[in-house]
């Protein structure tokens, strides 16, 4: 897949003496190392990888590198758009520029496409520019949007989209959330406050807070997460910018420090580049 690209550049340097069979070779096994730790995979995963690539006589090595990852990732955590609830909230957090406007769009498209009655809502108050790009987003994909005034409480406005939802019977709420992370305090307050309010709205808690993650960051993807985890629990993961990463190790990362299934590849900026995260497929592109 093309998508994988540079991250198969990076890890496949050396890979091509290792798989080739025979006892491989100290620079190869030393390259391969490398070359791991620059596609950002944890260096605890790297090392054992490398390990295991010493202690090979060669055969079967790929195979047994490959299943080791694939493992690493967990099972295929698809979302199920027929199956879920309706109505349901998702809860959409990440930092500025991670492309949670755009994922958003590109969930709405789906669960759209999968027979959802999805509305989109800007509860990002403070930057006016996002909340335009979230409604342009949603004129192309058909969907209607809920914003509040610049400034305005951002919990409020999650609120009203939330009966919004229910008066016109849209099934699937996406709100996407502030993400500034300069200021730390104040973000996890207002993402709290989101949260308590979409839970007042509905007798419980949003059913879904999914945490879209730019890959190319590498692995303060890891230490952005766990300060959104902290601030309102996450149920899922979307890693964008796989197309154009180097570092799409960090996935490895992500799905070890948190335990969270990772539900969506952001493979583009078109509204259809959202693809179902597989773990064999993503190993298996790496490698190929
Ligand atoms: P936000 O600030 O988190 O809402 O981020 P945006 O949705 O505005 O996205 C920031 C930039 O990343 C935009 O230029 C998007 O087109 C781009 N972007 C978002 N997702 C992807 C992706 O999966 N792949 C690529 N290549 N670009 C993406």
């Amino acid at each position: 897949r093309e998508a994988l690209r540079k991250t198969r550049r990076t890890v496949r340097r050396g890979l091509g003496t290792l798989f080739g069979g025979g006892r491989p070779s100290e620079e190869a096994v030393e390259e391969l190392e490398e070359n791991l730790l620059a596609a950002d995979l944890p260096a605890r995963l790297a090392m054992e990888l490398v390990e295991t690539a010493e202690a090979s006589g060669g055969d079967g090595l790929r195979e047994g590198i490959e299943r080791r990852l694939i493992e690493e990732l967990g099972p295929a955590a698809p979302v199920s758009w027929a199956e879920a609830p309706r109505p349901m909230t998702v809860l959409l957090v990440g930092a500025n520029g991670s492309g949670k406007t755009t994922t958003a769009a590109k969930l709405a498209r789906r669960a759209a496409g999968n027979g959802r009655k999805p509305l989109l809502c800007a509860a990002d108050t403070f930057r006016a520019a996002g909340t335009e790009q979230l409604a342009l987003w949603a004129e192309r994909v058909g969907c209607d949007v809920v914003r509040g005034q610049r400034g305005s409480d951002a919990a409020a406005v999650a609120y009203d989209a939330q009966q919004a939802a229910l008066a016109r019977g849209a099934d699937t709420l996406l709100v996407d959330t502030a993400g500034r992370m300069h200021t730390r305090e104040p973000l996890m307050r207002e993402l709290g406050k989101i949260s308590r309010a979409l839970e007042k709205g509905r007798e419980h808690a949003p059913e879904e807070t999914w945490i879209v993650l730019d890959a190319s960051i590498g692995q303060n993807a890891v230490a952005q997460a766990k300060f959104f985890h902290q601030a309102v629990p996450l149920t899922g993961a979307i890693l964008t910018k796989l197309d154009g990463s180097a570092k799409g190790g960090a996935v490895f990362a992500v799905r070890r420090e948190l335990g969270i299934p990772l539900l969506y590849a952001g493979l583009g900026e078109g509204e259809e580049d959202l693809a179902p995260f597989d773990p064999e497929s993503f190993v298996r592109s790496i490698f190929e």
